[in-house]
């Protein structure tokens, strides 16, 4: 279902050929566009200028690697699952306002349809044209809206669904990509705590030599292959020298 509706956004922006794209491209890793281009049967101008288009709404990313012998750069591209269903979101919350707004002029305002041709006129337009149809001269007659306002609601529904589904899609979304968050700062924790460690236990050894914390610490951050027994030696050579 997503990938419908990615499909029907990516169509909306860049033109049917462009519909395909979403099945080869990937929501976690980045697939290389010479790949794309080939399965799209497109070349690698045509499908860049696809991709473009797509990234200039933000649906998709990249992220480009230079080639040593040739020279030249290429690209690999990534869906972005969540702003993609920000943006279906969003034009589905259009849809339903445009629809809205029909329902609420057909309730208050008076409609005629010519029967020859079944073309509408809002009532200022029949009464410009004297009540006749201006392509085939019938006599209009004043609609029934109750039948177009069943459609329309019809439709609203329809968008109600789709709109429950997107803001699931999006919840689970945002879950996923909170989690790694959770993940990469429990790591990052992780690495400092060891770190930590690490500095308190070099701080014990330096202890004796009475090394300046300063300079240990900052040198073992910079290059820690650098044995600390060496720095401390230095800092009391230079200290001597005073
Ligand atoms: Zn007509």
């Amino acid at each position: 279902m997503l990938q419908k509706f990615l499909k029907e956004i990516v169509t909306l922006i860049a033109g049917k050929q462009a519909e395909e794209i979403v099945d080869l491209l990937d929501g976690t890793k980045y697939v290389n566009e010479f790949i794309i281009a080939k399965k799209l049967n497109l070349t690698i101008n045509q499908t860049r200028n696809i991709l473009y288009k797509i990234s200039d709404q933000g649906l998709v990313s990249f992220i480009r690697k230079k080639d040593k012998r040739k020279g030249w750069y290429t690209y690999f591209w990534k869906i972005e699952i969540l702003k993609s269903l920000e943006f279906l979101r969003n034009s589905i919350l259009k849809k339903m306002e445009q629809i809205n707004y029909q329902i609420k002029s057909r309730e208050t305002k008076e409609f005629y349809v010519c029967p020859n041709c079944n073309i509408e006129f809002s009532e200022e337009s029949a009464l410009i044209h004297s009540f006749t149809c201006n392509e085939c001269g019938n006599i209009v007659s004043r609609k029934d809206n109750s039948s177009s306002i069943k459609e329309y609601n019809k439709e609203l529904d329809k968008l109600k669904k789709e709109l429950e589904f997107v803001d699931a899609e999006l919840k689970i979304e945002r879950e996923k990509l909170e989690k790694v968050k959770v993940r990469v700062a429990k790591k990052e924790e992780k690495l400092n705590q060891k770190e930590k460690e690490r500095k308190k236990l070099e701080r014990k050894k330096n202890a004796p030599a009475k090394a300046s914390k300063k300079t240990s610490s900052k040198s073992h951050v910079k290059k820690a292959k650098k044995s600390p027994a060496k720095i401390s030696k230095k800092s009391k050579v230079s200290k001597k020298h005073k």
